[in-house]
């Protein structure tokens, strides 16, 4: 496991006592490594009279490797006779972060109980952590699966193939270089593709096979390019330099004096840049390196037409909100129902406090999904506005994050990271869409960008603005307590009202062929077609079918590693697993009785395409979800592919658009007049104490898309369920009324907001192993936090099985934090089975 490097103090002292020994120690800092290690380490500036500012990146020695680390302030001496170490250098280039970011990651490292420098790392933007390489390891575990010894190594997470059977080919790869690679090594062998590696190491490390750090291995300089500039005028160089029959030169001259920025070299033709390597050798021009600016390298500006008179409402919220800004810290829940308007109070509030010279901070749920939102920014501020696009190249976004640095760019946009963009003197804070759960992060510190957006906001005196057409039940109790002041956009920003929803209840209007359309939603898709218009087709699942189920026996096909069924997916031809990736063909025989009767049911979007088709042959269908867009979190052509699709349905080329979420997030398509939501029904029945709200959330987001152009338009609903709370209030578009019985219900039951809640979710490859430890945390927890804590658990986790490890859960509930907080501390240092491990959870989202 990670050794460790300097001597550790734990979280809850650091920089306590800031300035009490300044002058004694003052070459002593207190250093926070890149690693998932708890506790920061006293290290040395061995050079003297140096001054390291807070925040600034170093390179430090660690066990026996050297890391990259955060200074986070001075150190304090260490007792007895340990010395502490020295760094061994200082990145260049300024501190990574500024006091305030410094403040707000200190603050998540105690709130989600994390290691600081975790945050820190995942704070940064790629590139600034480019001179750090980084490093794969194998766990014990690990070990024991690449050599064949326990289940986990035959994960084949979508098999890289480098010969050898079925253990997974990069824990072969680390075993065969005795254990540890850098990440790039691993990439370079896997070959063709090496494109899939990171996500594939990302899984490995979720399942506890691999470790992964950055550690410094060399040093680039930063992304930089050279710019020819026009030195200053000297008639006798220049007729020294330049003969009359140099005219082509003296044309390069003309236009690289033309330009009074400079030109970039590379911009240059191959003949032209030989006249620039003469001409500087007379002194004519000079050629500099210039860090990367993103000008011109992000989205392209789009064309501003004149902002809309704001409604009497948008007004009012704009009055409440300018009267708040530079008034100090202050919270709004902009409650406003789709197409309202929301987004143009954000941009009038922002201006103004540009205005003002303070910056603004943008979150949405995903920056990659919703280009047209980041076109509004363009079009409205240019390029004032960093979009920080995780499709980004590493290169662009930390040219990006420089400028928000320097003040050169004042408005950060981009997804939950984005709460850590180092904005200057911030006034405003905007979480777009305020109840969408993707703003936590599920994997290494468990984040909430919008709740830590709030604690910035709070920090740095500025006001935040919550938006959504139907808040979080967290957000309308805060209201409700006094935190939040509420502002309300009651109606649609244009003459369109919001669509009327119709539920047909498929008890009695079964659906028809494929099991797919009922007869009243199947005549709406015909008329609408007949009409020219267009239909979005909405549904949960991707791929073709949901089960394969044998009809002689009844056997189901199920992952090998996880407690789920398999999904098929049509156009791969294959069984997907869609909790581990694994992959594997269609068996020709029930692998249970051998009878060849497998039968694909279920429904998924791959599948309801597919049927459309057959059912409207003239239409022009397409289809937007994970599959067909890529990951949808990054990789640059599955952004490109959504582009396409939403070009296209801006320009009228389809007729049917068929999607999961993906095609309810935020997108103003003028043509829509119809929505259809085919069974929602799955999604009611999670085991998941937040399942109604989410339906309800989704409905209305889904319903939300109809009618935004000049005709109206129509929602149908089609499901089993019609009497569910969600299902009735969406028809009325009655948020209030859905949150009034919701809160009863959780208030009752004692669920958030009227608790909080931290999990501690353990897995391991043995079952009785992971029960008896979450048993053990249990009690440990119920110790420490006393009867003010309420347990639940330990439980099994409703997927009982991923990737080969056995899952539990012990969920802890109470009305204060500070009990809370003893309770997850004491059951998170519980010790564990060498096998098992353990992960804290705080206001977890996910209750699978
Ligand atoms: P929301 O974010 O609340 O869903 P949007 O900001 O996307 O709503 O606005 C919906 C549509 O209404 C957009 O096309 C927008 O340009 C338009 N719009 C917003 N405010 C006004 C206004 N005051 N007058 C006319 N159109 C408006
Ligand atoms: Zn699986």
């Amino acid at each position: 496991m990670i050794d460790t490097g300097g001597e550790g103090h734990t979280d809850g002292e650091a920089g306590a006592d800031t300035g009490v020994h300044a002058n004694a120690a003052s070459s002593l800092l207190e250093v926070a490594v890149a690693l998932p290690v708890p506790g920061t380490f006293t290290y040395r500036d061995p050079r003297p009279g140096s001054v390291i500012v807070a925040g600034t990146q170093v390179v430090v020695p660690f066990g026996g490797r050297t890391v990259t680390g955060f200074v986070l302030g001075p150190g304090r001496p260490m007792g007895g006779t340990v010395k502490p170490r020295d760094i061994e250098s200082v990145v260049a280039g300024g501190p990574a972060f500024d006091e305030p970011i410094l403040e707000l990651c200190r603050w998540a490292a105690d709130y989600y109980q994390a290691p600081l420098g975790e945050i820190l790392r995942a704070g940064l933007p790629q590139g600034e952590r480019a001179n750090a390489v980084r490093l794969v390891r194998l766990t014990p575990a690990g070990q024991r699966a690449a050599r064949g010894e326990s289940p986990a190594s035959q994960i084949t997470l979508g098999g890289i193939d480098a010969g050898g059977g079925d253990i997974n080919p990069i824990l072969r790869m680390l075993l065969d270089a005795g254990g540890e690679m850098q990440s790039r090594a691993i990439a370079r062998q896997a070959g063709p593709q090496a494109a899939r590696v990171a996500g594939q190491i990302a899984k490995l490390e979720a399942a506890g096979l691999v470790e992964v750090g950055d550690e410094v291995r060399d040093r680039r300089s930063p992304p930089s390019v050279q710019i020819v500039l026009a030195a200053a005028m000297n008639k006798s160089l220049e007729t020294k330099a330049l003969p009359a029959r140099a005219q082509v030169r003296r044309l390069v001259l003309e236009k690289i004096r033309a330009v009074t920025d400079g030109i970039v070299l590379s911009a240059l033709s191959q003949p032209e840049r030989a006249h620039v390597r003469a001409l500087a050798s007379a002194g004519l021009v000079h050629v500099q390196r210039r860090p990367v600016s993103p000008a011109g390298e992000q989205a392209r500006p789009r064309v501003a037409g004149p902002p809309p008179t704001p409604t009497s409402a948008q007004a009012n919220a704009i009055a409440a909100l300018s009267a708040a800004l530079g008034a100090g810290y202050a919270c709004f829940l902009l409650q406003g129902v789709t197409g309202s308007g929301k987004t143009e109070v954000y941009l009038r509030v922002i201006a103004e406090a540009r205005a003002a010279g303070r910056g603004a901070l943008v979150l949405v749920p995903e920056i990659a999904l919703t280009p047209q939102l980041a076109g509004r920014f363009r079009a409205r501020f240019g390029d004032d506005v960093a979009v920080l696009h995780s499709a980004l190249p590493p290169r662009e976004r930390l040219a990006a994050w420089r400028r928000l640095r320097a003040g050169e760019v004042g408005i950060a946009l981009g997804a939950r990271s984005a709460v850590f963009a180092p904005v200057r003197d911030l006034g405003v804070v905007v979480v777009d869409e305020e109840h969408d759960s993707s703003f936590k992060q599920e994997e290494g510190v468990r984040y909430h960008g919008r709740d830590l957006a709030v604690v910035r906001a709070q920090r740095a005196g500025a006001i935040a603005i919550l938006g959504s057409a139907t808040p979080s039940l967290e957000s309308k109790r805060n209201v409700h307590l006094g935190r939040f002041r509420q502002l309300l956009l009651p109606e649609r920003a244009t003459p369109r009202p919001l669509p009327p929803v119709e539920i047909v209840d498929l008890r009695r209007h079964p659906p028809g062929p494929g099991g797919l359309l009922s007869i009243p939603l199947a005549e709406a898709v015909a008329g609408n077609l007949a009409a020219g218009q267009q239909t979005i087709l909405f549904l949960n699942r991707r791929g073709f079918s949901t089960v394969v189920l044998c009809r002689a026996c009844g056997h189901v096909v199920r992952c090998a590693h996880c407690a789920v069924s398999m999904t098929y997916h049509r156009g791969r031809d294959r069984l997907i697993c869609h909790y581990c990736g694994t992959q594997e063909s269609v068996p020709a025989v029930c692998p249970a009785c051998r009878v060849p009767k497998l039968e694909r049911l279920g429904m998924g979007t791959e599948r309801v395409e597919a049927l459309v088709k057959e059912q409207f042959p003239g239409a022009r269908v397409a289809r937007l979800d994970r599959d067909t867009a890529g990951s949808g979190t990054g990789r640059a052509d599955g952004a490109g592919r959504l582009e396409e699709v939403l070009r296209a349905m801006n320009a009228g080329e389809i007729d049917i658009l068929v999607g999961t979420q993906m095609v309810t997030k935020g997108h103003d398509f003028g043509g829509v007049t119809l929505v259809g939501v085919l069974q929602p029904d799955q999604a009611m029945h999670l085991p998941d104490f937040r399942a109604a709200e989410r339906v309800f959330q989704l409905l209305e987001q889904v319903a939300g898309r109809a009618g935004r152009g000049d005709r109206p338009g129509r929602v149908i609903v089609q499901t089993y369920n019609p009497e569910h709370a969600a299902v009735v209030c969406v028809r009325n578009h009655d948020y209030e009324g859905f949150v009034r019985g919701e809160m009863a219900a959780r208030a009752e039951t004692g669920y958030p907001p009227f608790t909080r809640m931290v999990v501690l979710r353990l897995d391991g490859p043995d079952e009785r192993r992971v029960r008896a430890d979450a048993r053990a945390v249990a009690d440990a927890a119920q110790a420490a936090g006393g009867e003010r804590v309420h347990l639940r658990g330990p439980a099994e986790a409703p997927i009982p099985r991923v990737r080969g490890r056995s899952r539990f859960q012990v969920w802890l509930a109470a009305t204060e934090r500070a009990p809370l907080s003893a309770a997850a501390r004491a059951g998170a240092a519980v010790k564990l089975g060498p096998d098992v491990r353990l992960v804290l959870d705080v206001d977890p989202q996910s209750t699978l």
